[in-house]
């Protein structure tokens, strides 16, 4: 096995890239009519929507990529999926962006039996995931194409927010490399990871502050391997790739080809809490050796193993999640009201509905681009 542990970002062949992205962009004050904190799906569709109404829009994102919790690696030809995968035929909201963007996608693998374990029961008829179908050339390749479609500069990558100041005019945003302002922004990442790391003045009202630092990141405390092979080898012995298992280290698994089965690989899930002071390579490690018990000595080999525990990832989950975080406050609300009339929030965690998917991020960059279109054609 050539173990490769995609583990934190930056990782070569990242497709969430983009030309029209600026780094930094070192001690520079810039106004705009709206600055989007946050390049994640929710971010990058508020933006563009605020830039098609005809309004000047910055973004500003922390990692050196964009897509947040959308990120592919591969190219066109096949896509491996580190975060998002999936999207289903009742997400009208995917569906629109997927249409407008000229995206390609496929069908989620699904013929054959599945295994249960323990024991390695074999079932037919097992539905999986449903109709999930894919991005052919990787979630993150949306994100990129939403970044590109704004003007050059506008999207600037490795510049975390630190501080958000509301007034009576506008909105001062700071980052550790300088100052931009704007008459509203766009939180658009998950609420509780403002809480952690950026000041907001003046203090939200105590209702909302209570929510955010609930709230639980969707798929904050997961950890997720694709392991990719020369070829599908468990498609010749009927199997479907789709594992339920007790025993674990990863419950489910799936598998993760290619539209054309190419290239072949099969992925997992994990509680991040089972590899709690676990490396990536001994991660990648446990999931061939489960891989290996499960689908025979053909496992053994991978040509690589990527692993990405998304509770180290510094810009997607707290360091410290709240002791009693739940998803029961997801769209509550208190997210629908802007602080100080002018921050306003997004992310897939304030959605009203399909909150957590992908679908529900999107519908939250469209609901804050709306308010903030429609507070600014009223001022
Ligand atoms: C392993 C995994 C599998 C998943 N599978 C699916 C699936 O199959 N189908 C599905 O529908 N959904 C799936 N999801 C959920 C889906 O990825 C999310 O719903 C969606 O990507 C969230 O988008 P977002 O824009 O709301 O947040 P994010 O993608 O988290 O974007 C937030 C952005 O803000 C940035 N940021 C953070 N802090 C700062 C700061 N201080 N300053 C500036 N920028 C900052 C982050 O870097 C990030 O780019 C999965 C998620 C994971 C992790």
């Amino acid at each position: 096995m050539t173990a490769g542990a995609a583990g934190a970002d930056g990782a070569d062949g990242d497709a969430g890239a983009v030309g029209a992205s600026d780094r930094a962009g070192a001690g520079r004050t810039d106004r705009a009519d709206v600055i989007v904190v946050g390049a994640g799906i929710a971010g990058l569709v508020a933006a563009e929507a605020v830039y098609r109404a005809g309004r000047s829009v910055l973004v500003i994102e922390a990692r050196d990529r964009v897509g947040g919790r959308m990120r592919s690696v591969g190219d066109a030809n096949g896509a491996i999926e580190l975060g998002a995968t999936w999207f289903w035929a009742n997400e009208s909201a995917v569906i629109a962006l997927v249409d407008r963007l000229g995206v390609d996608t496929f069908d989620q693998f699904s013929s054959g039996d599945a295994l249960f374990e323990p024991g390695r029961r074999r079932m037919s008829g097992v539905p999986g995931v449903g109709d999930a179908r894919r991005f052919t050339a990787g979630a993150g390749d949306l994100a990129g194409r939403l970044a590109a479609r704004l003007p050059p500069g506008s999207v600037r990558l490795g510049s975390p927010v630190v501080a958000l100041e509301v007034d009576d005019d506008e909105v001062r945003v700071r980052t550790a490399h300088g100052e931009h302002r704007a008459r509203h922004a766009v939180v658009a990442l998950p609420p509780p990871l403002v809480a952690e790391r950026i000041a907001i003045t003046p203090q939200p009202p105590a209702a909302l502050a209570e929510k955010v630092v609930r709230t639980q990141v969707w798929m904050g405390e997961m950890t997720k391997a694709v392991a990719v092979y020369p070829e599908a080898f468990w498609r010749d012995e009927g199997l479907s790739g789709l594992v339920m298992s007790h025993q674990g280290p990863f419950r489910e698994i799936h598998d993760h080809s290619g539209p054309h089965g190419s290239p072949s690989a099969v992925f997992g899930f994990a509680p991040s809490a089972s590899f709690v002071g676990v490396d990536e390579i001994a991660i990648a490690e446990a999931f061939t050796a489960q891989l290996v018990r499960l689908f025979g000595g053909r496992a053994a080999r991978p040509s690589r193993v990527d692993v990405v525990d998304w509770s180290r990832e510094s810009w997607t989950t707290p360091a410290r999640p709240h002791p009693e975080r739940s998803t029961a406050g997801y769209g509550d609300p208190v997210f629908a009201v802007p602080v100080g009339g002018r921050l306003h929030w997004a992310s897939t965690e304030t959605a009203t509905r399909f909150a957590g998917h992908v679908e529900g991020a999107i519908r939250s960059g469209l609901r804050a681009a709306d308010a903030v279109v429609g507070a600014l054609a009223g001022a």
